[in-house]
């Protein structure tokens, strides 16, 4: 009931706004004019009165003349005044006249005629439609630079992204760049119509909770079968957004801080899930503290210790392949997979080494901040926070106010003795600052950074980040994953868990024969063939005819895997003549 009265009350003041504002300009322009109507009026009165006083007289016709043609400055020099009196009145007039008919009057028209009139030009170019017959695309509400990563992953997989923009100047700037765009009041049922939301594959509602409530409202009217994500910025939101009908929330925040928290090295080596497709678990784990560091892939035993396989290490925030004689560092975190004894014979193998007890310094005290804060306590990690706002602070006695930037502050916060950092202001160029700092202040500290801009990531990692999480590639992953659920998994950038049919071409193959990571990248977690499903297969299993298997890769690898083994059918499907199409328009 509450959320119907918000979206009308919106909605209503939506549609008020554009028609209200095109009646005030029509008002200030009819009082421009009405006021100028009496001016001529009253000089053509008082012209009467002076000539009178010079005692000559005019037709009434003759008095708007001669105003008229003073007002304009044309002045025909035919009627003029022979006292002091009328010449002071002829130039009051002339000069009332070119500031009104010169300079207010054009004014005024420009403003409050002209380049609305121009703007509603504009307006009618920005397109309002989908094309006919388009369907399985995928609506985002609002232009971030999310937004733009998971356009190109959504290009990279086949699917069409649009985005709806409310106003169409920013329309315009996005059509212009070649985004995808359509321009429509999200609140106005119509809209989803024209974006053909009954046809979509996915909505992706990632403006501000109250708007995606509202829209999500809205679109819930049209269609019932659409799966909406919403992304959520405050638990307060959550009730309003299910009963409106999302069909998953996302708290950005929270995801980021739990990412940020997860990564924090040299407290504890056990495993931790990321992901499960099916029975198959992956985990990541710290390499720091456990007897694993500086040991070969083969040295290490693990795969007959524990069952697991090593599927890759991130180094520095990007996953690099491992082979047998990969030698793990220090501070490489693994990303592991198998089944869950097995990641629970890994944790319980390693995740009771003794653990140095080191202190996280968390920089920036907002919802991400805080929230990583509350994380690493659950773990029973040490940290401190520095926060320059003290009304952010909540009085917690670990929390430092000052400005991280200042180094007198960050010797307070004890980065002398810390093991990590974690950086996390909203602003990138402070991020890039802090990690610079630090960095120079401690070689041996790792540093994660957070950073909202993905073209940031690089720069991060060449300022002496070892972590670097994107905001816009997080939540681009997480919500792609939603498109197709039961299929692909990502589990963070570059990790992509899918299933597939044993290809024609590996028939009869053992699994190490298919050199599947040398071909393509991807690497084959599990395999089912009649004797059931085997997660980890061994390099001497025969892969028959019509088995299953699951495959991890980045998005890259994997459309290498679909187009080397399956080209026949992604032709079929159409996919490849949709590739050829974007590539030559
Ligand atoms: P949010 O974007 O909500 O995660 O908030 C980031 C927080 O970082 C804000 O509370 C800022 O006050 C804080 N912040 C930004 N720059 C600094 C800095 N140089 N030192 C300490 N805190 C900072």
């Amino acid at each position: 009931m509450r959320v119907r009265a918000m979206k009308s009350i919106i909605s209503i003041l939506t549609t008020l706004q554009g028609a209200s504002r095109a009646r005030i300009n029509y008002r200030v322009l009819g009082r421009l004019l009405s006021g100028l109507c009496v001016m001529i009026t009253v000089y053509a009165l008082a012209f009467h009165g002076i000539m009178m006083h010079e005692g000559r007289d005019f037709s009434w016709l003759t008095g708007f003349y001669w105003t008229l043609t003073v007002m304009t400055t044309l002045g025909f020099g035919d009627i003029t005044f022979h006292s002091d009196l009328g010449r002071a009145f002829s130039m009051l007039v002339m000069i009332s006249g070119v500031f009104y008919l010169l300079v207010l009057l054009p004014f005024a028209f420009i403003e409050f005629f002209y380049v609305p009139w121009l703007r509603a030009r504009e307006a009618a170019r920005a397109p309002r439609e989908l094309p006919p017959g388009t369907r399985g695309h995928v609506i985002l509400t609002r232009h971030d630079p999310m937004v733009d990563i998971l356009l190109e992953m959504l290009d990279d997989q086949g699917y069409r992204g649009w985005v709806l923009c409310p106003t169409y100047n920013e329309a315009m700037e996005l059509y212009e760049r070649n985004v995808p765009v359509i321009t429509g009041d999200p609140s106005d049922p119509a809209t989803w119509e024209r974006m053909r939301a009954a046809e979509a594959a996915l909505l992706v509602a990632n403006g501000t909770d109250m708007a995606n409530t509202n829209l999500v409202f809205t679109v819930r009217g049209l269609t019932e079968a659409l799966p909406i994500v919403s992304t959520l910025a405050t638990d307060a939101a959550r009730d309003a957004l299910e009963l409106a009908g999302a069909s998953h929330l996302i708290r950005p925040e929270e995801m980021m801080a739990a990412a940020l928290a997860r990564r924090v090295l040299g407290t504890d080596a056990s495993a931790h899930v990321i992901g499960e497709l099916g029975d198959l678990v992956v985990a990541e784990a710290c390499v720091a503290n456990t007897p694993l560091a500086g040991k070969s892939i083969a040295a290490s035993q693990l795969r007959s210790k524990t069952g697991i396989t090593v599927v890759g290490a991130w180094d520095c925030g990007t996953l690099a392949p491992v082979r047998p004689d990969t030698v793990l560092k220090a501070h490489s975190v693994l990303l592991l997979a198998g089944s869950r004894e097995q990641i629970d014979s890994y944790s319980e193998a390693f995740g009771h080494h003794p653990i140095r007890q080191s202190k996280v310094i968390i920089i920036g005290g907002g919802n991400v901040g805080q929230s990583t804060a509350r994380l690493l306590e659950e773990r029973g990690i040490d940290w401190t926070l520095i926060e320059r706002q003290r009304r952010r602070l909540g009085g917690h006695p670990r929390a430092l106010l000052g400005d991280a930037t200042e180094f007198d502050t960050l010797v307070k916060a004890g980065l002398q003795e810390a093991a990590t950092v974690i950086i996390t202001t909203h602003d990138d160029e402070t991020n890039l600052f802090l990690t610079i700092l630090c960095r120079r202040l401690r070689r041996r500290l790792q540093v994660i950074t957070r950073c909202t801009d993905h073209s940031y990531v690089d720069k991060l990692h060449r300022a002496g980040a070892d972590l670097v999480l994107s905001y816009a590639s997080m939540m681009a992953n997480t919500i792609f994953n939603f498109l197709s659920p039961d299929d692909t998994l990502l589990l963070a950038e570059g990790v992509n868990l899918f299933p597939s049919e044993v290809p024609a071409a590996w028939e009869g193959l053992t699994v190490g024969a298919t050199q599947v990571r040398e071909q393509t990248g991807c690497s084959i977690l599990a395999a089912e063939t009649a004797a059931g499903r085997t997660i980890n297969p061994p390099p001497d299993l025969v892969l028959p005819a019509g088995g299953k298997l699951v495959l991890i890769g980045s998005l890259k690898a994997k459309t290498r895997f679909v187009e080397t083994y399956f080209k026949d059918r992604q032709s079929r499907d159409g996919a490849v003549v949709r590739r050829l199409k974007r590539i030559f328009g």
